[in-house]
């Protein structure tokens, strides 16, 4: 880093900090739980956060499969797309969908902490087998500029397992309108078409991937980025998700 860069680095941290400090007094941060002082979730509360104990085939939905992985049936309809979707927990949970309300809309990143947690405790007893690689699902810049940071990225730097985050290979090339607002499934997926694409293959190459969204809506986006990764020549893409929205 130059010492233009460093010093402009300094400020902005700085800048950041009386920020939080003046807002902390005026907003104090409360548990969206209990209401308790100082923390988005207390450890009580986190603890009331529930874990999944069963995963099912994130294409038909209805097989249940002990990692999240297609169904036998559906991996024949399915081919060279997501390997699986492991599923932390319940998204009717209150706190659980309140939490992710406020990290995705009210743009509270600090949330990214305590719900990468609970990624990893989910993944404790999971029989998953270790990928080579993680990378979050990107967000197109046009929306990561409106969020300010990247939900999924976030998620996946905080989940500190020891394996690589790669977020500059796969990227979101088209802007799209949020699949939660489409109701039709063939628009859904046209409307993600070539959403995607890997600017570097040598990185991905017969590597097993991890991808990292925070929820699963229909899984068309998960399906889309799994598929353009494989194109791109990765051997398993596997993905983890909070919830089932
Ligand atoms: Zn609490
Ligand atoms: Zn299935």
């Amino acid at each position: 880093m130059s010492k233009t860069q460093s010093n402009s680095h300094n400020i902005k941290t700085f800048v950041k900090t009386l920020q939080n400090i003046i807002l902390d007094g005026l907003f104090p941060v409360r548990c969206l739980g209990c209401n308790d002082f100082d923390k988005w979730i207390c450890d009580d509360c986190h603890s009331t956060l529930p874990i999944l104990t069963q995963q099912h085939c994130p294409i038909c939905k209805k097989h249940e499969t002990t990692t999240g992985q297609v169904c036998p049936e559906c991996i024949l309809k399915s081919k060279n797309s997501i390997d699986g979707v492991f599923v932390a927990s319940h998204y009717n949970d209150k706190l659980l969908k309140k939490a992710i309300h406020y990290y995705k809309y009210k743009f509270v990143y600090d949330l990214s902490k305590p719900l990468s947690l609970l990624l990893a405790q989910s993944l404790q007893n999971s029989t998953l087998s270790s990928p080579d690689i993680i990378i979050p699902v990107p967000l197109h810049k046009r929306r990561c500029r409106w969020r300010g940071f990247n939900q999924a990225e976030l998620l996946a730097k905080n989940l500190d397992l020891q394996i690589p985050v790669i977020t500059d290979i796969l990227l979101r090339v088209r802007y799209t309108v949020p699949q939660v607002k489409m109701k039709n499934k063939n628009k859904r997926q046209e409307n993600l078409t070539n959403a995607f694409k890997v600017i570097d293959t040598t990185k991905i190459t017969d590597k097993n991937i991890m991808l990292i969204d925070d929820v699963i809506t229909t899984g068309t986006t998960l399906v889309e980025c799994a598929q353009t990764l494989k194109q791109s020549g990765a051997n398993k893409v596997f993905c983890l998700v909070l919830a089932r929205e």
